[in-house]
């Protein structure tokens, strides 16, 4: 009969110790991932990171890691687009219950069934710059061993510290400002270690792996994080106030104007607006598309958070595909602009915003 072949070397290795093959205990994968731990954690001991492909990747790699079938999730109705279509094509067909609610503390509580494992809420939000009240949602999930999970991409480490209030999970779309060039995708999963070690241990499983060239350019773009975050807060708030002065601005949505429904949540929760704003103009659509014309400074593309300024128009880009019953469900409104702010002089921009407007 045939004897069994002895095991190989890799065999054993990638048998008994995972984490240390090539795919998972990459050095600079390693080192950017203590640098986001310490940079969310506040230096904290106890808590850690794990650095995946993309943002996506970050994000269904946890869910798939925490749930099984049975169990039930809770959902913010205005999280990142994708994560909802994750919810109902995948979390469906694995048997995951869910609910995707308004994002405020009472809409979740009616929500919480027994069978409830999670709640994943996101600050601020895509586009009209949500936050919910965060540690409302901490105290509700603590009483009933619920774990909550925050995407924070829009607020960077910088501008919120969800740990600090109680959060068990934070998400970062590293694409946007951790990277903060425009010129790689990733995502991390930062929280205690024992909840991130089992997501960890996923991760040859599921793949999503973060590649070291990557890593590597993500560490550049963290030395200059605070600073680039500090000068999108401080053009992004200018902007915004010039806009709603403007008479042919009808309404600007940014998180720390008092026109704003969340702004004393907001206030609470975050050290700076950060560089996203929505607005609609007067005149609808078609203005829109002669603004976002007029416009020299900011590109014309639906990503955010890296230095250079972008502008898009929702309805014609990034929403262009759900049609214009999808965008009415979905709350988007076709007037919409969504500008991500970037590094530029603040003069600059606010020159440059101007002249199109009129
Ligand atoms: C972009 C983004 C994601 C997805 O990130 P990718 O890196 O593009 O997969 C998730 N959440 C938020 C809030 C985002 O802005």
């Amino acid at each position: 009969s045939p004897t069994r072949p002895s095991c190989t070397r890799s065999c054993s290795a990638s048998s008994i110790a995972p984490r240390s093959t090539a795919a998972t205990g990459n050095p600079t994968v390693a080192a950017v991932e203590a640098r986001l731990a310490a940079l969310e954690g506040g230096g904290e001991p106890g808590v850690s990171a794990v650095l995946m492909s993309s943002g996506m990747a970050a994000i269904t790699s946890t869910l798939l890691a925490m749930l099984r079938a049975g169990q039930h999730a809770i959902f913010t109705a205005d999280v990142y687009r994708k994560t909802r279509v994750f919810a109902r094509t995948y979390l469906s067909k694995f048997g995951v219950e869910f609910d995707i609610v308004e994002p405020s503390l009472a809409a979740i509580e009616a929500a919480v069934r027994s069978e409830t494992k999670i709640i994943f809420t996101e600050a601020p939000t895509n586009p009209y710059l949500r936050v919910v009240d965060i540690a409302g949602v901490v105290e509700l999930a603590r009483t009933k061993r619920i774990k909550t999970i925050i995407d924070a991409t829009f607020a960077t480490p910088i501008n919120m510290r969800p740990l600090a209030l109680g959060v068990d999970l934070v998400i970062h779309s590293t694409t946007k400002y951790l990277g903060g060039h425009n010129d790689l995708l990733g995502g991390v999963v930062i929280g205690r270690d024992a909840i991130v070690g089992a997501i960890r241990e996923q991760l040859g499983t599921l793949g999503a792996i973060c590649d070291p060239h990557n890593a590597y350019l993500l560490g550049r773009g963290l030395k200059t994080l605070a600073l680039r975050v500090e000068r999108h807060n401080h053009n992004a708030l200018a902007l915004a106030r010039m806009l709603e002065e403007h008479p042919k601005v009808a309404q600007v949505w940014y998180p720390l104007l008092d026109s704003h429904q969340d702004h004393e949540h907001a206030r609470r929760v975050l050290g700076g607006g950060g560089g996203v704003i929505s607005f609609e103009l007067a005149s609808g659509l078609e203005a829109g598309t002669r603004l976002v014309d007029a416009v020299t400074i900011p590109k014309l593309a639906p990503s955010l958070g890296g230095v250079e300024s972008l502008i898009e128009q929702p309805a014609l880009m990034s929403f262009y595909d759900q049609g214009p019953e999808g965008r009415a469900a979905l709350g988007i409104r076709e007037g919409l602009v969504r500008m991500s702010v970037g590094i530029e002089s603040v003069t600059d921009i606010l020159g440059d915003l101007d002249q199109a407007l009129a």
